[in-house]
């Protein structure tokens, strides 16, 4: 027999992606809702299509995207430094604006030192890795957000999940770990699919009993709830007893970015350490300029949570009374559960088609069946923005059978 070479690999590697033909069905019945492009945004009205809409669906939670002052802060920043920093911190990519904003933020949240890195999924990603090395036990909440997931998988640590918001099991899953172990508790301070805010207290309880460390992503909180937006687990006063907190600038800061704070040793660590932040270049002069100015406007105009907890607990009530099913929400984030997708994709183009813009959540970011309307709310939305939603929701509600004319639910999950 002669030799007949290598023999031909029979799978393409592409073939997953030939096979994906889900969105493509989705978008020939005229139901996709996801890679919108807006045409123009003021913040709380976007242009969609051509259409004005109303913005029900994005994180800007302190309504700062479009204020003039973020954006003259931005613009003036671009003359001195330029549009990008193009390089790491590490190397040519750190200003003197990067410094002011850490040394600002480790103020602002009471913790000796502060690291920035170019996204909040960065920051996740990249400190979980660095922190908990080979032997160490991570126990994250099985509901945190992607990038904690990825930040475990790639870090070498032995991670255990614990149920969402479920001390006991965590209690059980901490009391089996071997003792001589370095441990860390990781959750999202809130959690971003539900808009609940974590057990913090119990978390901290419990990261004292058995020594572990205590690390809360507060990417939904910090500038959103707690003492001065200080974030969740300064709802509680407990700001001081958790060893970690990272945040983003994607959301109430108006910007792009991410940072972690903590004890000067761990973060120095980090800084030195962790892939994500020396391999990456950093944020952008416009950027860190606009959260600076975002971080200012947050502390003077204390008007600006004051009203964005008050929408959301308006909103979140006025939903209910219509007869929906808000979940476990405790925050500007709040979901309406329909249940089966197809019906949620319908659902989300009638909200959009009466005005609305709001993000449609199926598996597998929620359970199966739970497919839900993901709505959030901002401190510049006016009542008039939020009637005219309630509106929508009702008319779509009764349309869809969810919920009928008198205030009940109609769903049977
Ligand atoms: N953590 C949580 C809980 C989030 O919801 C998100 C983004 N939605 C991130 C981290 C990542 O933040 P960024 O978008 O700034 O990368």
């Amino acid at each position: 027999m002669g030799d007949t070479g290598p023999e031909v690999n029979k799978t393409d590697i592409f073939q997953k992606a030939f096979d994906f033909t889900k969105a493509e069905e989705i978008k020939e019945m005229g139901l996709y809702p996801y890679f919108k492009p807006l045409q123009a945004t003021d913040g709380t009205i976007v242009k969609i299509e051509g259409r004005d809409v109303i913005m029900a669906g994005s994180n800007n939670y302190l309504g700062l995207t479009n204020d003039p002052r973020t954006i003259e802060a931005a613009q003036q920043v671009i003359a001195t430094y330029g549009t990008g920093c193009t390089g790491s911190r590490y190397l040519n990519g750190t200003l003197d604006l990067h410094l002011e904003l850490e040394e600002k933020l480790a103020e602002f949240l009471r913790k000796e030192a502060c690291v920035l890195f170019s996204t909040g999924y960065q920051t996740n990603e990249g400190s979980i890795q660095t922190i908990a090395g080979r032997n160490d036990l991570i126990f994250s909440d099985k509901d945190n957000h992607a990038c904690i997931v990825v930040g475990t998988l790639v870090s070498n640590a032995t991670t255990i999940r614990y149920r969402h918001n479920d001390i006991e099991h965590l209690r059980k899953l901490l009391e089996k770990a071997d003792p001589e172990a370095g441990k860390i508790i990781i959750s999202d301070g809130v959690f971003s699919m539900s808009g609940m805010i974590a057990k913090v207290p119990e978390l901290v309880a419990l990261s004292k009993e058995f020594g572990a460390r205590l690390y809360l992503d507060d990417a939904h909180a910090i500038g959103v709830i707690g003492d001065g937006g200080r974030g969740s687990a300064s709802v509680y006063g407990l700001l001081d007893e958790v060893d970690l907190v990272t945040g983003t600038f994607s959301k109430s800061f108006a910007s792009l970015g991410g940072f972690i704070v903590g004890e000067k040793p761990v973060i120095d660590y980090i800084r030195h350490q962790s892939p994500a932040h020396i391999f990456s270049a950093s944020m952008p002069p416009a950027n860190v300029a606009t959260v600076l100015k975002a971080l200012e406007i947050l502390k003077e105009e204390t008007w600006r949570l004051e009203r964005l907890e008050e929408i959301s607990n308006f909103m979140r009530k006025e939903l209910q009374s219509l007869g929906f099913n808000v979940w476990t929400s405790q925050t500007p984030i709040i979901p309406v559960v329909i249940g089966d997708m197809m019906e949620c994709f319908q659902f989300w183009k009638d909200l959009f088609e009466e005005g609305v813009y709001t993000n449609a959540v199926v598996p597998p970011a929620v359970p199966q069946n739970q497919s839900l309307i993901r709505t959030s709310y901002m401190a510049t939305h006016t009542n008039s923005h939020l009637d005219r939603v309630l509106t929508a929701f009702r008319k779509v509600g009764i349309k869809h059978g969810v919920i009928d004319r008198n205030g009940h639910s109609l769903m049977d999950i």
